[in-house]
C-alpha cells in the first residue's frame, strides 16, 4: 500500500500532543497498577511497571526537550510491551490483566510512524498469541482455552486494523491540506509580489507625470497645483509667499551658438543651481521651455529681495562647461511679487509675469518686483 509520507512538522507535533494524552491517562493507571502489585508482592510486575514509568515519563521528557524523533518513542514501547506480554503470560483470574494488552495496538499506531507502529502491532499480537496458545502449567504461565485465545487475537487484529485505517486516512487529509495550503502560500507571495510591483509603479508613474524630464524638477503641472495648494495655505493661516519667475537671457542665442544640447546642459545647471540656492520647503518648478518658476514659502516681498539678487549674482559667476569643454556664461532675468490676500494662481503669475517683462525691458540680467 502507497502510505502517505511521515514525520512532516504537523505530523511530529500531533504525535507530541498524542504523547502528552496517553502519559496523562497512562500513568496514573500504570502507578495505581504499581501500587497494587506491590501489596501482592508481585517484585516482576513492581520492576516491569517502575522500568515503565521511567522509561516512559523519560522519553516524554526528551520529546519536550525536541528530540521529536519516532527513537524518541522506542524505548517506551519496548518496555510497554514487555509490561503487557508480561501480563498476559500472568494474566490474574478471568485473564483480566490480559485484556490491557488492546492499547498497545493503539499506542503503537498512534505514537511510531505508521509503518512502523503496524509492525510493532502486529508482532506484539503474534507474541501475544503465541504466550497464549503455548501457556499453561508446564510453562507456569496462564492457560487460555481456544475460544479466548482466537477471541483475543481477533479483536487485537481488528483494533490494529481499524486504527491503522483511520491513520492512512487521517494522514492522506493532512498532506492533501497541505498541499492546499500550500498552493495558496504561494500565490499569496505571488499576489503579494505583484501588489508591490504595481504600487512602485504607481509610484513611479506618479513621480514622473509631475517631474521634468531633463532638469528633475516639478513640471508646469504639479508647481501650478503646490502653488495653489501654498497659495490657499498661507491666505488662511500666513505669512505670504513670494513668487518668482525666471527666464533665461538670450537663450535662443545660445541654443543657436552652441546647439540645442548645450542649451539643455544650461537647463539643468541652471535647475541645480536654482534648488541649491532655496529653502527645502520652497517650490521650484520649470513652467516652459526655459522659463522657471520658484515660490518662496512665508518670504514676504522685503525678505525675497535679498535673496534673489543673491541668486542673480550666483547666476553671473557660474560658468556652464558644456560637452567640448567650452566654458560658457548666461544670465537671467527675474519677476517677483508677494502674494496678495485677494490673490488667485493666475492674478499672481501674471504680476509676476509683468515684473518679469519689465526686467527684460529695462536691460535684462536684474531683478524687477511688483
Ligand atoms: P529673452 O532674453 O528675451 O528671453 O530672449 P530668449 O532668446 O531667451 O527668448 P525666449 O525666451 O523667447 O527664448 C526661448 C527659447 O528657448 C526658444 C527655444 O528654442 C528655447 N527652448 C525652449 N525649450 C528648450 C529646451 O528644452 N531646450 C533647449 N535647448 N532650448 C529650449
Ligand atoms: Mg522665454
Ligand atoms: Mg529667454
Amino acid at each position: 500500500m502507497n502510505l502517505p509520507s511521515e514525520n512532516t512538522t504537523d505530523q511530529l507535533l500531533q504525535t507530541h500532543q498524542r504523547a502528552k494524552l496517553f502519559l496523562l491517562f497512562g500513568l496514573p493507571i500504570l502507578a495505581a497498577y504499581g501500587v497494587a502489585a506491590l501489596r501482592n508482592a508481585n517484585w516482576p510486575l513492581v520492576c516491569l511497571i517502575t522500568a515503565n514509568i521511567l522509561v516512559i515519563g523519560g522519553s516524554y521528557l526528551a520529546l519536550l526537550r525536541g528530540r521529536d524523533r519516532p527513537s524518541t518513542a522506542r524505548p517506551g514501547m519496548f518496555t510497554y510491551a514487555a509490561l503487557l506480554l508480561y501480563m498476559i503470560a500472568f494474566s490474574g483470574e478471568e485473564h483480566s490483566h490480559a485484556l490491557w494488552f488492546f492499547s498497545f495496538p493503539l499506542v503503537s499506531i498512534m505514537l511510531l510512524p505508521l509503518r512502523e507502529g503496524a509492525i510493532w502491532a502486529g508482532l506484539g499480537i503474534a507474541i501475544a498469541t503465541c504466550i497464549m496458545v503455548m501457556g499453561g502449567p508446564e510453562t507456569g504461565t496462564s492457560s487460555y482455552s481456544m475460544a479466548f485465545t482466537s477471541r483475543f487475537t481477533i479483536t487485537a487484529i481488528l483494533i490494529a486494523g481499524g486504527i491503522f485505517w483511520s491513520e492512512v486516512v487521517l494522514r492522506r487529509y493532512q498532506k492533501e491540506t497541505m498541499a492546499h495550503r500550500s498552493v495558496i502560500e504561494a500565490e499569496s507571495t505571488r499576489l503579494k509580489a505583484e501588489i508591490a510591483r504595481r504600487v512602485a509603479l504607481e509610484v513611479d508613474l506618479r513621480v514622473q507625470a509631475s517631474t521634468d524630464a531633463l532638469t528633475g524638477l516639478v513640471n508646469r503641472r504639479a508647481f501650478m497645483d503646490r502653488f495653489a495648494h501654498e497659495l490657499a495655505r498661507s491666505q488662511r493661516h500666513g505669512p505670504s509667499p513670494t513668487l518668482l519667475m525666471l527666464d533665461i537671457d538670450h537663450f535662443k542665442k545660445i541654443n543657436d551658438k552652441h546647439g540645442h544640447p548645450a542649451g539643455d546642459i544650461v537647463l539643468a545647471h541652471l535647475a541645480q543651481l536654482l534648488k541649491s540656492s532655496v529653502r527645502n520647503v520652497d517650490i521650484v518648478g520649470r513652467i516652459g521651455g526655459e522659463e522657471f518658476a520658484v515660490v518662496l514659502v512665508e518670504t514676504n516681498a522685503q525678505m525675497a529681495a535679498p535673496v534673489i539678487e543673491r541668486l542673480l549674482e550666483r547666476l553671473r559667476n557660474t560658468t556652464v562647461t558644456l560637452a567640448d569643454a567650452t566654458q560658457l556664461k548666461f544670465t537671467a532675468s527675474i519677476g517677483s511679487t508677494e502674494i496678495l490676500w485677494a490673490d488667485t494662481i493666475d492674478t499672481a503669475i501674471q504680476r509676476a509675469d509683468e515684473a518679469l517683462y519689465t526686467a527684460k525691458k529695462t536691460g535684462r540680467d536684474r531683478h524687477c518686483q511688483r
